[in-house]
């Protein structure tokens, strides 16, 4: 019920899309009358959760924040959602996304501009100095970063204690880091992708935002595994990832990936940063420097590698099959190139040509192919790197904090991606686990994040770090 009321007073948010007020009313109710009884379905039971719109949701609207899906329900759920529904966890809606996932900011979506909450705290208000005053009040506000920055938003506003978002090239950690919730982005192949929209399918993992490092372990726990529906999940059985109280993190060692001092970071970043260091070191742990010399392509390796999948995965909406359909009916051709057009925004429509032109087959090996290959050796840099003393890689999740929108719109999508994901999209390259802490709030009052990045399947020992450092 108090969650309702937060989604109601922070409606210009725009942190959802659907709100399932109904049902969650109902589900929480039965909730409650199991927690009477003593009788719990699990861990979540009663727990008020929120689902980023590219997630299957059966008997529920999931647009993808796109016309091309707009009206579309599914008639079943997503592995990961309906795995938090059998624990009993209460749907509290839909949230906000850029169109299919394509962005960092949450801004490219048919429903509007997600809000970031930190934009009515005190201490940005109290911060804006009147010659950054705009116009009105209200348009000094900032960006939630993206693209699962309605998960980001509704955490962050207390509607509810976990979201499910997607992490692609960064979409759940940079939200995160900008709203100052914790954003988990799983080792590819832990968690499935079953009824999650695809974007790249290589790349794609569900990301976990919660208010706390303990409680991403919890909704992990529930939500890791096989499942029959997406081949790429590991058969693994997977323990709880619940973490110890006490954590002595003096046998680790900490590695700062030199290349990381990238351009445009901001000077409190840097200082956090090594401010975290040295605070590990303190606490007795290795810390040293170590190099992924291939990090510099990692932006332009992932352009050509999203673009191409995007290309393939899009086909799908053609205006008969899937998706909105346009009026035209003189041509199956002219049906699809109109219903293209008009259902998808011109991020989408730019990614499926660049796509489309890289898999040429006079470009395929020159653009894709390549990529694949540059793609191998980002992900060996990590796998050098962590087959030495290394456990942990400690890094910036963001270059500095949340932009205000009005600065943010003037560069556009593909330019803001480049910049944006700097120290995320490698990690999905390879298909590591990371996650991003709040570490401290910026001189403008805002939060700021620190990624950490673990071996593949060792989301125990990553979330330990972090919950230490937390
Ligand atoms: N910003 C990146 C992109 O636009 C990442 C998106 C994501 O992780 N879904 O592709």
């Amino acid at each position: 019920q108090r969650c309702l009321t937060f989604i109601k007073t922070a409606k210009c948010l725009n942190a959802y899309i659907t709100v399932t007020e109904e049902k969650a009313l109902k589900q929480a109710k039965e909730a409650d009358k199991r927690y009477r009884r003593g009788q719990p379905l699990g861990h979540l039971d009663g727990v008020p959760i929120a689902v980023k719109d590219n997630f299957s949701t059966a008997g529920i609207e999931t647009t993808c924040a796109s016309k091309m899906l707009k009206g579309y329900i599914p008639p079943y759920n997503a592995t990961m959602v309906q795995k938090l529904l059998d624990q009993g966890a209460v749907l509290m809606g839909k949230t906000n996304l850029d169109e299919f996932a394509m962005g960092s900011g949450s801004t490219d979506s048919i429903f509007g501009p997600v809000k970031n909450p930190w934009s009515y705290s005190r201490h940005y208000r109290k911060k804006l100095v009147p010659s950054r005053q705009l116009e009105t009040e209200d348009s000094n506000w900032l960006v939630t970063g993206g693209s699962s920055g309605g998960s980001a938003a509704a955490v962050s506003s207390g509607t509810c204690y976990a979201a499910l978002g997607s992490d692609t090239g960064g979409s759940t950690r940079n939200p995160a880091a900008h709203c100052g919730v914790v954003g988990l982005k799983p080792t590819y192949g832990l968690l499935s992708r079953h009824g999650l929209i695809p974007l790249v399918n290589s790349m794609d993992v569900p990301g976990i935002l919660t208010r706390s490092v303990d409680d991403a372990a919890i909704v992990l726990g529930t939500l890791a595994g096989h499942d029959s529906k997406d081949a790429t999940t590991v058969q693994d059985q997977f323990q709880s990832f619940e973490l110890p109280e006490e954590i002595d993190v003096s046998k680790l060692c900490i590695g700062i990936p030199r290349e990381y001092h990238a351009s445009g970071l901001s000077r409190e970043t840097v200082a956090l940063w090594s401010r975290a260091a040295d605070l590990f070191e303190t606490a007795g742990a290795k810390v040293i420097e170590v190099s992924l010399p291939h990090t510099g392509y990692s932006i332009v390796c992932y352009h050509v590698l999203c673009n191409s999948e995007v290309a393939s995965n899009m086909a799908r909406f053609d205006g008969l099959e899937y998706g909105h359909r346009c009026e035209i009916d003189y041509s199956t051709e002219a049906l699809y190139a109109a219903s293209r057009r008009e259902g998808f925004n011109d991020v989408v429509r730019g990614r499926i040509l660049s796509g489309n032109y890289f898999l040429l087959k006079e470009n395929y090996e020159k653009y894709f192919t390549k990529a694949q290959k540059v793609r191998r050796l980002i992900a060996n840099d990590f796998l050098q790197v962590f087959s030495s003393d290394v456990d942990i890689l400690l890094t910036p999740t963001t270059l500095s904090d949340a932009a205000p929108y009005v600065e943010f719109i003037k560069e556009d999508n593909r330019t803001r991606s480049a910049q944006e994901d700097i120290f995320t999209q490698s990690v999905n390259m390879a298909g590591l686990p990371a996650v991003t802490v709040p570490a401290a709030l910026s001189d403008r009052g805002l939060p700021l994040g620190l990624q950490f990045i673990g071996r593949a399947f060792c989301e125990q020992q990553l979330l330990m770090a972090a919950k230490w450092f937390e």
